[in-house]
């Protein structure tokens, strides 16, 4: 009967190690990450984008409050990653190991505190500071995150790098109700984001025409009211298209979507 015991302990032993191991060693491949990740590392037309960008941000941000009809202080909002701080390795890093994105290696990623401010970032939030604007942070990192996250920004030189100003995931990923928390007090003259869902709620659900329709409908705000980033590598944009497309390979989905002619 001892005996037995132990050989079934064994046997559970055994399997438990080997689906461990399945899991740590079960690859996906991320190779369609590769040209986004390149493109955002290595073109200077991306340094000149996000030059562009944030002087843009600037010259709107002067504008905006220099109009009369504000009641409450000023504020700008920005989102942090891939508009603040350059999280490209981490991209760089699942495509070398052939992982999707998880939140265990993500948070690995967010604790080192390394990432890089893209170009125009921390100047532009020292602009807005010396203008008397409010500068505050809406990022979908989660509050568990704070600590790295501030430490990062503060690092880097970004102002108001600290946990008033800095609000983060908590249960939801939606941001309507974090700025709308901001605007009890502050007036937003302005939001800087990668993701169209940094700067509306309008924009979260991208429907069958991926959101066209409503950014045409807004065209009016992107360059005045919207600043958007550009980020090939990651966003509803792509989150749209993976969960639309039919049960295939992540290539095969990808492809799929492709126009030719
Ligand atoms: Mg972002």
């Amino acid at each position: 009967m001892k005996k037995l015991i132990i050989v079934t302990l064994l046997i559970m032993v055994a399997s438990c190690a080997t689906v461990k191991q399945t899991t740590q060693s079960a690859e996906e491949d991320q190779d369609h990450l590769i040209l986004a990740t390149l493109w955002y590392q290595k073109s200077a037309e991306m340094r000149a984008l996000f030059y562009q960008c944030f002087r843009n941000a600037e010259i709107a941000l002067a504008e905006n409050l220099a109009w009369a009809g504000r009641v409450k202080p000023a504020a700008v909002v920005l989102d942090i990653d891939e508009t603040l701080l350059d999280n490209s390795p981490f991209q760089g890093w699942q495509v070398f190991e052939k992982k999707s994105f998880n939140n265990d290696d993500w948070f690995r990623w967010v604790e080192l505190a390394r990432a890089r401010p893209l170009p125009g970032a921390v100047e532009f939030t020292r602009y807005a500071d010396s203008l008397g604007v409010e500068v505050f942070y809406v990022s979908n990192r989660t509050v568990q995150e704070m600590g790295p996250t501030i430490e990062n920004m503060a690092t880097r030189g970004f102002v108001n790098a600290d946990s008033t100003h800095m609000l983060l995931k908590e249960t939801t990923s939606s941001k309507v109700e974090r700025r709308a928390l901001i605007e009890k007090d502050y007036e937003i003259l302005l939001l800087v984001g990668d993701n169209l869902a940094d700067h509306s709620g309008l924009y979260e659900k991208r429907g069958s025409d991926y959101g066209f329709e409503a950014v045409d409908a807004d065209r009016h705000l992107f360059g005045t009211k919207y600043i958007v980033l550009p980020n090939p590598m990651y966003g509803n944009w792509l989150n749209e298209i993976v969960r639309s497309a039919p049960v295939s390979t992540e290539h095969e989905k990808l492809l799929n979507m492709l126009e030719g002619f």
